[in-house]
């Protein structure tokens, strides 16, 4: 067993699409500084950013009702969906900008444009879509959203889901040409094959087992070579733990106090994915339902048209399942191992409180194929069995964690970005909204942990992303700019509605 020792400025454990956006933008603001990046699989992008491990949709809540609530006064709120649009939007410029600067190539590998559409049936549920179009479609950010109530609009609209549907209540659905369908998995290949390009150092089959602070106020890891069994020590002055669903375990060992007393909670995804080409040509939107009573967000049903390895294919689901892995390639130990002196109350005080979840859980895991083929049968009436086959996808790990307005062992369904207090070491929990915000995200921690930095880095930024710092809804000529440049950019501009 060899010792080898490096130090660098930079480590980024996995090689997800998080850290490939974090070196990437690093590399672009300070390009002197040494990055080294530790994968434990033998490739990037292969656990939730793997395309079969997500469900692609590039989240700008154009079409996912959870993003706008029903306010007890009857109004919709709208504003977590105007922050998530405008979160999206800072990724599709900074994809624009690796595109014009020929840092990454042919966009269409990883974006396609996609009409997202929200489908109701019952009369609530169509007032409901009807308040929240009108709240959407007079923001600049929804601009060129529809709204129909008619059965032969629909039928225009979507064949495959109106075919053979009793019409015995009312139905609705809104549709936004403006979406998109994003292979994170292809993103994050060629993320990593640029960062190779800039002399980044990337370690596969490197798995981190343990992290230290030094006397000298560095992170230490300590890796084992998975091909020649050896352990490594490597320091770094910064480290981002973008390990996904090992990231929990990777905050503990770091020991610092920003990391206790949270804990995570994995529910995995399972999707069916139609093999029948004919089915396939039939649909062309991401259609997006309503969660069944009791559901958790993330699994609100919907039928998408995909773009995979250069291919139209459509998925179903996700139904939800359940693994005590926090990665697809995780341990069975790992729930149990995750669970510490800290976070134990915060744990027990969850299991007690999300019984319903534990319920719709075992729900879920029990269905079988004729269920799930029923659930599919609400989008599309004259689904046949033989045209459908399972696919399991990622975990993704809920945080759980205390909080005042939802007290003890809250689980929460976004994101978090768990920063030490002097910026030295950063990880990121949790996975909605998700791939799409990432580069908001990772600004994000580029903000927390390099706050002396800011000003020099300030223009670059500003470059990069031409909105940053600002708010696209309230300037309406540098969004109508963002939208032509990035569309023209990503190649999205044929289906994409005029901004005036
Ligand atoms: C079912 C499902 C559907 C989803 N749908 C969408 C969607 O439609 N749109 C969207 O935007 N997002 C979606 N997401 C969320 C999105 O996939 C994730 O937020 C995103 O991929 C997370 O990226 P990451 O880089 O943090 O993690 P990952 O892609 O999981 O990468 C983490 C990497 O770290 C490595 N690693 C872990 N531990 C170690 C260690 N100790 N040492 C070395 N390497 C390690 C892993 O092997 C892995 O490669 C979905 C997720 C799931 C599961």
């Amino acid at each position: 067993m060899s010792n080898k020792e490096t130090t660098t400025d930079v480590i980024l454990i996995g090689a997800g699409i998080m850290s490939a956006t974090l070196g990437t933008l690093l590399k672009e603001l300070v390009p002197d500084w040494k990055i080294t990046v530790f994968e434990k699989l033998s490739k990037a992008g292969e656990e939730s950013s793997n395309e079969w491990n997500n469900a692609g949709t590039g989240h700008a809540a154009l079409c996912e009702l959870n993003y706008t609530v029903e306010k007890p006064d009857g109004s919709v709120d709208i504003s977590k969906a105007i922050s998530i649009n405008e979160q999206f939007q800072v990724s599709m410029q900074f994809w624009s900008y690796l595109v014009n600067s020929k840092l990454i190539h042919n966009p269409q590998d990883f974006i396609m444009p996609l009409p997202h559409m929200s489908l109701v049936q019952g009369e609530q549920n169509v007032s409901f879509l009807k308040k929240r179009f009108k709240a959407l479609s007079n923001n600049p950010l929804f601009k060129g959203m529809e709204f129909s109530d008619e059965p032969e609009k629909l039928m225009e609209w979507i064949p495959l889901i109106m075919k053979d549907r009793k019409l015995d209540e009312p139905i609705a659905a809104t549709k936004i040409d403006s979406g998109t369908d994003v292979n994170f998995g292809a993103l994050t290949r060629m993320l990593f094959e640029h960062l190779k390009g800039q002399n980044v150092d990337i370690h596969y089959k490197h798995n981190v087992s343990n992290i230290y602070r030094t006397s000298d106020g560095l992170w230490e890891l300590k890796v084992k070579n998975l091909e020649s069994g050896n352990v490594e020590h490597h320091t770094a002055k910064f480290v981002f733990i973008g390990g996904g669903g090992g990231s929990l375990h990777l905050l503990q060992k770091s020991g610092i106090p920003e990391g206790k007393h949270i804990g995570g909670f994995p529910v995995s995804g399972i999707f069916m994915v139609c093999n029948n080409p004919e089915v396939v040509a039939q649909h062309h939107a991401k259609v997006y339902g309503k969660a069944k009573v009791g559901a958790p967000p993330m699994s609100v049903p919907h039928l998408d048209t995909r773009y995979i390895n250069n291919r139209k294919t459509l998925l179903f689901g996700p139904f939800a399942g359940f693994s005590p892995k926090f990665l697809k390639n995780g341990s069975m130990f790992d729930l149990i191992t995750s669970v510490k002196p800290d976070n134990l109350l915060t744990m027990l005080a969850a299991g007690v409180k999300e019984m319903s979840l534990t319920k719709y859980l075992i729900q879920q895991v029990m269905l079988s194929k004729e269920q799930r083929m029923d659930e599919l049968r609400e989008f599309i009436p004259n689904a046949k069995d033989e045209d459908w086959d399972l696919v399991v996808a990622g975990q993704r790990v809920q945080v759980i964690k205390d909080t005042e307005a939802g007290g003890k062992g809250t689980l929460q369904f976004g994101t978090e970005v768990i920063t030490a207090k002097d910026g030295s070491i950063a990880a990121l929990l949790g996975a909605s909204p998700g791939a799409s915000t990432a580069v908001h995200v990772m600004l994000e921690v580029i903000q927390n942990c390099f706050p002396e930095h800011m000003d020099e880095w300030g223009p670059k930024l500003k470059e990069m992303i031409p909105s940053y710092g600002l708010s696209l809804m309230e300037n309406p000529e540098l969004l109508h700019e963002v939208h032509t440049s990035t569309a023209q950019a990503l190649g999205l501009s044929q289906k994409r509605p005029v901004f005036s």
